[in-house]
């Protein structure tokens, strides 16, 4: 068949359906909510829940091959999927993804580095924790955090004070992160298709703002050998997830260019969008293109690029971002500019040096 499951209906279900589309593909979203920005796009939504079985079969009927754009699909829902159809990236990338604590362990069995961490459980823990890391660290649920939500700052905090926090997270199950003193933030957007090979776009140097992406720029301002080491990391987590689609690796800078990896997510990234104007294959067509299993495109770029999310009222400056030459917009169809929430990008190509 020529049709592409696709679990999640936000905006980067949508750019996926768009370049689907492009390569002559049907795609069927699963997604519960009506009218979500990828169901604008694709051929047909299934509307359930990510874990209903009797949806999870119709999709698993009518797809050739299934894929996702969040990295919070229930692993559980990915294995039932994986009995009948192909499912990309495997099971075993979610799984590896979804838990910062699991996640962190990954990376530094295959020699990655990462922030120090330890495990919290209660205040206590966070009191023992903060002591190991002499008062500093950036408390995060392991889980289902995204966009700075579910982690706590803090800065010099051996004496107390930190009585309550678990709590106010959710008592969920926590991580505290030694605070890293980075120079800056990049990462790198790579695949790897289903004969093994891989290709990498050049690091983004990414700015956040209230821990949001707020803008990637192309190429970031790290030497050669900086850039070479987050592609290389990036081509060791592929190969050993035995991985298959588009992967996100974010990374802290030092500053002796040295690097430590913060985060994976097993799908199509946020600081990935300046592909589509800056490529002639962007990350969403190299997404596509790996998981049914066509050769990847060429990773390079034909132009220096920065990309700006458009976050709530941002969507007032698109008639004047319209007006002018060399930058491409791109909105989600999302209706209402809520605060914080992401209603499009956009991305300035730059005069070549
Ligand atoms: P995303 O939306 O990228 O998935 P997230 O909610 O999963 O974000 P992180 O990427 O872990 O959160 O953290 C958000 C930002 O907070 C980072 O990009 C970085 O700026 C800062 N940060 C996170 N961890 C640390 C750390 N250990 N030391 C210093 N700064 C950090
Ligand atoms: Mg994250
Ligand atoms: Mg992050």
């Amino acid at each position: 068949g020529s049709t592409i499951g696709i679990i999640g209906g936000g905006q980067l279900g949508r750019m996926l359906a768009m370049s689907a589309a492009r390569l002559g593909y049907r795609t069927v979203v699963l997604e519960p909510q009506v009218d979500c920005p990828a169901a604008q796009i694709a051929n047909r939504q299934i509307v359930a829940a990510y874990d209903d079985p009797a949806a999870l079969d119709e999709l698993a009927r009518e797809s050739a091959v299934v894929t996702y754009e969040f990295e919070n699909v229930p692993v559980v829902a990915a294995e039932h999927l994986a009995k009948t159809v192909s499912v990309f990236p495997p099971a075993r990338a979610l799984e590896a993804a979804q838990d910062r604590l699991l996640e962190k362990t990954f990376l530094n069995g295959i020699g990655i580095s990462t922030a120090r961490f330890m495990t919290v459980e209660n205040d206590q823990d966070l009191a023992a924790a903060l002591q190991a890391f002499d008062g500093s660290g950036i408390l995060k649920t392991r889980r289902m955090g995204y966009d700075g939500k579910g982690q706590m700052v803090f800065r010099n905090m051996t004496t107390g004070g930190f009585d309550g926090a678990c709590a106010s997270l959710g008592n969920v199950p926590l991580i505290l992160e030694s605070f890293v003193p980075f120079e800056r933030e990049i990462s790198v957007i790579a695949a790897r298709s289903t004969d093994g090979s891989i290709a990498a776009f050049d690091p983004a140097e990414n700015v956040h703002g209230n821990g949001i992406l707020a803008s990637s720029t192309v190429p970031a301002a790290i030497h050669d050998a900086t850039a070479e080491a987050a592609r290389e990391a990036a081509r060791k987590i592929l190969a050993a997830l035995d991985y298959v689609g588009v992967i996100g690796v974010e990374f802290f800078v030092l500053a002796d260019g040295s690097l430590l990896a913060n985060e994976m997510a097993p799908r199509v990234h946020n600081s990935g969008h300046w592909t589509e104007a800056a490529c002639v294959v962007s990350q969403f067509e190299q997404h596509i293109r790996a998981v049914a299993g066509l050769p990847l495109g060429d990773a390079n770029r034909h132009s220096d690029c920065v990309m700006e999310n458009l976050i709530g009222d941002d969507i007032a400056r698109v008639p004047a971002l319209l007006a002018e030459p060399n930058v491409a917009v791109h909105l989600y169809g999302k209706a209402e500019a809520r605060p914080g929430r992401k209603m499009g990008h956009f991305t300035r190509l730059l005069p070549s040096r």
